[in-house]
C-alpha cells in the first residue's frame, strides 16, 4: 500500500461557502490546511469546528496585498466575492482581488513550487451564443457592463495563469465553476438559491428577476468539491468545466423551492439586471473523460440539506413565527 503523504495546502477564500467545504475535505484526508481570507463575504463560523485542529490555521489577509512567506505544496485560489450584489459593491476592489490576487498567488506558487488551481467561472462565457458551453467556446462578454469587473477579472486571472505557466513554469489548474449551491451559503449572499430559499422560509415574496425564463444549471457543493480534488490530482493544465448539466428556468426553481419548503410565498417579478445571461449549461464531457467526474446529486436532493441549513440560519418572519 502506498504511504500517505501529508501535504500543506493553502486555500484562499477558505472561510467562504466553497472554500470552507474544501477545507473540510482536505483536513478529512489528513492534510494540513491554511485558510487565507479577509472575511469580506466569508465567516469565521465556517471554521469553528476546526478551532482545536492542529492541522488547521486561519490567516486573516487580503489576497490582493503581498502574501506572507508560506511554504505550501498546493494552492486552491478561491478568494473573490462570487455573488453579483457583492462583486458589484466595489468593482474596483473586485478587479484588484481578481488581478493582484492571481499575481500574488502565482508568485507564491512559483517561489514554492506549489501546484495552483484557479477557481474561475462559467461567467467567462458571458451571455453565451453557444449552448451548452464547452471549454473551447471563447464567450460573449461585455467588458463595459455591470458584470465586467467579475467576468473580465476572472478572464484576466485565467490569462495570468496561462502566462505564468508558459513563462515561469507554474504548475496550473483552472476550474470553470457553474452555479453551485449548498449549506453554508450566507442568507444575505444575494444569489438565486439562497434568496429563494430564505424568502420561501419567511413566506416573503419570491423575487424573480425578469420573466423567470432565463436558465441556470445548479451543482451541489459536494459534487463540485469532488471535482476540485480530482482536477488538482490530475495532469490537466487547461480549463475544465465543473457543473451539473441539469438546466432549470428561474420559474421552475422558484416552484421547486416553494413546494419543498411548504411556503405560502407569492411570486414577485423585479426588473432583470443588465447583461444577465439568458441561458447557462455546462458541457462536462471534458471532466467526464479526463477526470472520470460527473455530478451525482440532483437539484431536488441537494435542496434538502440546503433548505435545512437555512432553516437554522434564518429567523422566521413575524407572520410565520406567530402561526
Ligand atoms: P463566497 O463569497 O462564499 O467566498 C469567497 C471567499 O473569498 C469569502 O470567504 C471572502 O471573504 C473571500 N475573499 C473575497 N475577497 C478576498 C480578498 N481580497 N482577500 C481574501 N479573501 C477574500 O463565494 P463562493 O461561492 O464560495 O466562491 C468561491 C470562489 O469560487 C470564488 O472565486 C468564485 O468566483 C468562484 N465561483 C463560485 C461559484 C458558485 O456558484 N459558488 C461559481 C463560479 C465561480
Ligand atoms: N435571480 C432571481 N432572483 C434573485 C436572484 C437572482 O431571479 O433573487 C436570477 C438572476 O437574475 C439570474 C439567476 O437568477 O438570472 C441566477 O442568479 P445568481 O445571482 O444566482 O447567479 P448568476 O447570475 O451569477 O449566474
Amino acid at each position: 500500500m502506498p504511504s500517505f503523504h501529508q501535504k500543506t495546502v493553502l486555500v484562499t477564500g477558505g472561510a467562504g461557502f466553497l472554500g470552507s467545504h474544501l477545507c473540510d475535505r482536505l483536513l478529512g484526508e489528513g492534510h494540513k490546511v491554511l485558510s487565507l481570507d479577509n472575511f469580506h463575504t466569508g465567516s469565521r463560523l465556517n471554521h469553528l469546528h476546526h478551532a482545536d485542529n492542529p492541522d488547521f490555521s486561519l490567516i486573516e489577509a487580503d489576497v490582493a496585498d503581498p502574501l506572507p512567506h508560506l511554504q505550501v505544496d498546493e494552492i486552491y485560489h478561491l478568494a473573490c466575492p462570487a455573488s453579483p450584489p457583492h462583486y458589484q459593491e466595489s468593482p474596483v476592489s473586485t478587479l484588484r482581488t481578481c488581478l493582484l490576487g492571481a499575481i500574488n498567488v502565482l508568485d507564491l506558487a512559483v517561489r514554492t513550487g506549489a501546484r495552483v488551481m484557479l477557481a474561475s467561472t462559467s461567467e467567462v462565457y458571458g451571455d453565451p451564443l453557444v449552448h451548452p458551453q464547452p471549454e473551447g467556446y471563447f464567450g460573449n462578454v461585455n467588458s463595459f457592463g455591470e458584470r465586467a469587473c467579475y467576468d473580465e477579472g476572472k478572464r484576466a486571472a485565467e490569462a495570468l495563469f496561462h502566462a505564468y505557466a508558459g513563462e515561469k513554469g507554474a504548475d496550473i489548474r483552472i476550474v470553470r465553476i457553474f452555479n453551485t449551491y449548498g449549506p453554508r451559503m450566507q442568507p444575505d449572499d444575494g444569489r438565486v438559491v439562497s434568496n429563494f430559499v430564505v424568502e420561501a422560509l419567511q413566506d416573503q415574496p419570491i423575487t424573480i428577476y425578469g420573466d423567470g425564463s432565463q436558465t441556470r444549471s445548479f451543482c451541489y457543493v459536494d459534487d463540485l468539491i469532488e471535482g476540485f480534488v480530482r482536477l488538482m490530482a490530475s495532469d490537466v493544465r487547461t480549463p475544465v468545466n465543473l457543473g451539473n448539466p441539469g438546466e432549470f428556468t428561474m420559474t421552475e426553481l422558484a416552484a421547486l423551492v416553494v413546494a419543498m419548503t411548504g411556503s405560502r410565498s407569492p411570486i414577485s417579478y423585479l426588473p432583470l439586471p443588465a447583461d444577465d445571461p439568458r441561458r447557462r449549461q455546462p458541457d462536462i464531457s471534458k471532466a467526464e473523460r479526463l477526470l472520470g467526474w460527473k455530478p451525482t446529486v440532483s437539484l431536488e436532493a441537494g435542496l434538502g440539506p440546503t433548505i435545512a441549513h437555512f432553516r437554522k440560519a434564518v429567523v422566521p418572519s413575524t407572520a410565520s413565527a406567530s402561526l
